[in-house]
């Protein structure tokens, strides 16, 4: 799950990791008082959304930068009347972009030098590891790709957490000292200790910025949260926002299905979520493209698939559906059922494939052959994505 950037850091502050000060509001006619809470300009605007890259972002409506420093309030006001309700489309939300229905105020800060901070899971390692870099406010990919000498790593143990030398060879590492050097110490262990008591899967601070008089603070803040942690913190999942996320995806963690929404035009309904990916990948290779990843799970129930199947069809660019069944736990008869219960009930008309493989397969293949319905059979992966993307093209 992720969160707002405002949201973010009010919980950066909550651990005492310095941000500067900010108000958020969700409607223009708060953004007047918004302003006056805040001291002199000048002011940053910043669009909230639940994606980077915002800086640079232009509106569809032509108006350019998601994040805007105004000399005057006045100006700020003007810039959060443009950004209000208007489409924003940065490097990460796709050619869509993103309605704006959150504007952050913030006290502009002055910067000395911009650095990159982040706290997320290694793969490797299985442990937390803090990234930082001395060149921040721009891509880090593209940092890792030209410089990767100018980012540093810190494997975290789990069980004796993170270390004070280790934050103070981070802070050293980034060239810092005096004040600097004390604050950027103070500003890691926080944020470790808050990645760790969030149950967070990703804290990234772009930019981590010093200041002037000696401040280490951070400007930006991007907040992730391991989803299946999330039932230990209600004052966490307070903070989803349902505006950011795809509708279709939010109708499908209701049914315990794992959804995901892609831009090709062949929707897949499969169980387990490695099958799933080899489903997509067959689909590439015979020339076609998903339009979703959907696991049901290995107990898939008749409402499920029912389910499963209303929610590919929301999708206007689906042209066609693959069912891809592996019947271990799952009964492949259960599947059929549900397969003809939902075609009959939605009165599919777009083609329907369906491979099933395992646990009472005779019975599935029976139940879709005798249902009437223009159902494709398959008996290979190989064969149902060709004859997929056959009759889809
Ligand atoms: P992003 O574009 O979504 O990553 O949004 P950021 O919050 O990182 O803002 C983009 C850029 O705006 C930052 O990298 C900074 O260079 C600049 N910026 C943001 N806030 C301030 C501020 O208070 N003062 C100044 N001088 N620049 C700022
Ligand atoms: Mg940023």
């Amino acid at each position: 799950m992720n969160i707002h950037e405002y949201q973010a850091k009010a919980l950066f502050e909550k651990y005492g990791v310095a941000v500067p000060k900010g108000v958020a509001v969700r409607t223009a006619a708060e953004f007047e008082p918004a302003l006056a809470q805040l001291p002199d300009a000048p002011v940053v605007v910043k669009s909230q959304i639940h994606a980077g890259g915002r800086g640079k972002g232009t509106f569809t409506d032509g108006f350019k930068g998601g994040v805007k420093f105004a000399k005057t309030k006045a100006d700020a006001l003007g810039f959060a009347k443009a950004m209000f309700n208007n489409t924003l489309v940065t490097a990460q939300t796709g050619p869509a972009g993103r309605k704006v229905q959150t504007i952050y105020f913030t006290q502009a800060s002055d910067i000395t030098k911009e650095y990159y901070l982040a706290i997320l899971l290694d793969r490797v390692s299985s442990r937390p590891v803090i990234v930082a870099s001395t060149e921040g406010g721009v891509e880090i990919e593209k940092v890792a790709h030209e410089t990767p000498d100018k980012i540093f790593k810190i494997i975290v143990d789990p069980a004796v957490g993170l270390q004070g030398y280790q934050a103070r060879e981070l802070a050293f590492r980034l060239g810092l000292s005096g004040d600097y050097f004390k604050n950027a110490v103070k500003l890691i262990t926080s944020l470790y200790r808050m990645f760790w008591e969030t149950d967070a899967a990703m804290v990234e601070v772009n930019p981590l910025i010093t200041t002037p008089t000696g401040q280490v603070l951070a400007l930006d803040a991007k907040v992730s949260f391991d989803d299946n942690a999330l039932f230990r913190h209600p004052e966490l999942v307070a903070l989803r926002d349902l505006n950011e996320e795809d509708p279709k995806e939010i109708e499908a963690s209701k049914y315990s299905l794992s959804y995901i929404a892609l831009d090709g035009n062949i929707a897949c309904l499969v169980n387990g979520a490695g099958l799933a990916m080899s489903t997509m990948d067959i689909i590439k290779h015979f020339g076609g493209s998903p339009a979703n990843f959907l696991d049901v799970g290995g107990g898939a129930s008749k409402d499920q698939v029912t389910a499963a199947f209303k929610i590919i069809l929301t999708d206007p660019n689906v042209k066609g559906i693959l069912v891809n069944i592996f019947g271990g736990i799952m009964d492949c008869n259960t599947i059929a059922t549900g397969v003809v219960a939902a075609s009959r009930e939605l009165a599919l008309t777009i083609p329907l494939v369906v491979r099933l493989e395992g646990n009472n397969v005779a019975a599935g293949k029976k139940t879709l052959a005798e249902s009437g319905l223009k159902i494709e059979s398959a008996d290979t992966m190989a064969d149902a994505a060709q004859k997929i993307v056959k009759l889809v093209a």
